[in-house]
């Protein structure tokens, strides 16, 4: 595709907040543009330190690892935003520039040798043959059901790896999560890329804005039985949804591992993610691949190597225990980052996690009424509205003025509640 490389990031629809960023298509936050970029596989080193530069140069230093291991730019400006994009272009760097087809991170384990990265590349081939017009937070799922579970990430048409050394096949479900999506069929993974295609141009049918979703709400599973046709061999199979921890060594061969770290709240500097880069390549390490849980993966290492590689991490603020006590909190970008924040939520999480000990997830800081951070419900939710701070606990609703919400006193108060909660669970 060429594109005119002058011209500046585009403007509505796409700025508005709720819809989907892209690098050419930043989005407006309290702190300037933001651009997401969704990789399609792993990342050499240097081209990420190069583009963790580059969001350095062009935006305001901070990155972002999302949920759904996405990786965002903060704090880009009408000047600088195309200049990073471009910047990112000129990289070793490949992504998702139609709609995210997320594959297991991990180079493949299974017993039939496959490939997740391969599927979703033939997938990403397919959609671009058919030219769809798509919603942009339609989305692709290819779980090969290794180490890193992709069942916490919903996603219109999920492919999941029915292993098996003589006849693997693909589960094929609609709509959903690992838990929620509906059984649609299963396929030979010689169709899988064929198959997930011709599913999204019967959702296309609809209209560009349309979701699987909803079209299986409304008409069930005919139009997408139809679309598969003799491909697909009927199942109402249901598997329980594996959880699975990205954090830690995770074994690639009998001599080789990656190491996960994750980003505190899920941001981190660029110039700490440079550092981390450079400390993984000194040890050996070639890659780095972005995961669900605000994860990144770096690899190939020994597992000695490992051990040095997770203390520089953790020195420089990363966290690689999975039982660290940042990670008992979920709390989005919050003001000044977005613009619909009214409290600082990831400060205020960084205070209370000081004073954490180590244990499960227990509270949710977001900064308004949306929760992207924690779309469901925590035991314990600390929220701003614009007449102040709500302190959710089971049944129980406190409103305070936001001013209260900063003070020592709240933030033991909240941090004693947490430790309250994990007695009793
Ligand atoms: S929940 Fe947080 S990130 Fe989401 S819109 Fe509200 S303040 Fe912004």
């Amino acid at each position: 595709m060429t594109r005119d490389r002058t011209e500046a990031p585009r403007t509505d629809p796409s700025r508005r907040r709720g819809a989907c960023p892209r690098l050419f298509e930043p989005m407006e936050t309290g702190d300037g543009l933001l651009a997401r970029i969704v990789p399609s596989g792993a990342i050499a080193l240097e081209a990420f330190a190069a583009l963790c530069a580059a969001a350095r140069t062009h935006g305001n230093g901070l990155m972002e690892i999302t949920a759904r291991g996405s990786l965002q730019v903060r704090g880009l400006t009408e000047i600088s935003a195309p200049r990073f994009a471009e910047a990112v272009e000129a990289l070793a760097v490949s992504f998702d520039e139609h709609i995210p087809v997320v594959a297991s991170p991990l180079p493949a384990r299974s017993a039939a040798g496959f490939r997740p990265q391969e599927l979703a590349k033939n997938i990403r081939t397919e959609i671009a043959r058919r030219d769809l017009k798509l919603a942009p937070k339609v989305s692709v799922v290819v779980d090969d059901c290794g180490p890193i579970s992709l069942d916490g990430l919903a996603a219109d048409v999920r492919l999941r790896l029915l292993d098996s050394a003589t006849a693997p096949r693909l589960l094929i479900s609609l709509g959903g999560d690992g838990e929620t999506a509906m059984p649609l069929g299963v396929t030979r993974l010689e169709h899988g890329a064929e198959v997930a295609a011709d599913l999204l141009v019967a959702l296309s049918l609809s209209g560009s804005n349309a979701r699987v979703r909803d079209i299986v709400a409304l008409e069930g599973l005919d139009r997408f039985v139809h679309a598969a046709g003799a491909r697909l061999e009927a199942t109402n199979k249901r598997f329980s949804p594996r959880a699975t921890e990205t954090i830690g060594l995770h074994r690639l061969d009998r001599e080789a591992c990656a190491l996960g770290a994750a980003l505190p709240f899920g941001q981190a500097h660029a110039l700490d993610l440079i550092a981390l880069a450079r400390i993984a390549e000194a040890n050996g390490a070639a890659w780095v691949a972005l995961a669900p849980q605000r994860t990144l993966l770096l690899g190939p290492i020994g597992e000695m190597t490992a051990f040095a590689l997770g203390t520089a991490a953790d020195t420089l603020g990363f966290i690689v225990d999975a039982r660290d006590a940042r990670r008992r909190i979920a709390a989005c970008a919050g003001a000044p980052a977005c613009a619909a924040g009214h409290i600082t939520a990831r400060a205020l999480a960084a205070r209370i996690a000081e004073r954490l000990p180590q244990g499960d997830f227990a509270l949710h800081i977001s900064g308004c009424s949306k929760g992207c951070a924690h779309p469901r419900p925590a035991p314990l939710t600390i929220m701003g509205t614009a007449q102040g701070a709500r302190v959710i606990e089971a049944d129980s609703v406190v409103h305070l003025p936001i001013s209260s919400a900063y003070t020592d006193e709240f933030i033991e108060d909240i941090a004693r509640r947490v430790a309250v909660e994990s007695e009793d669970a």
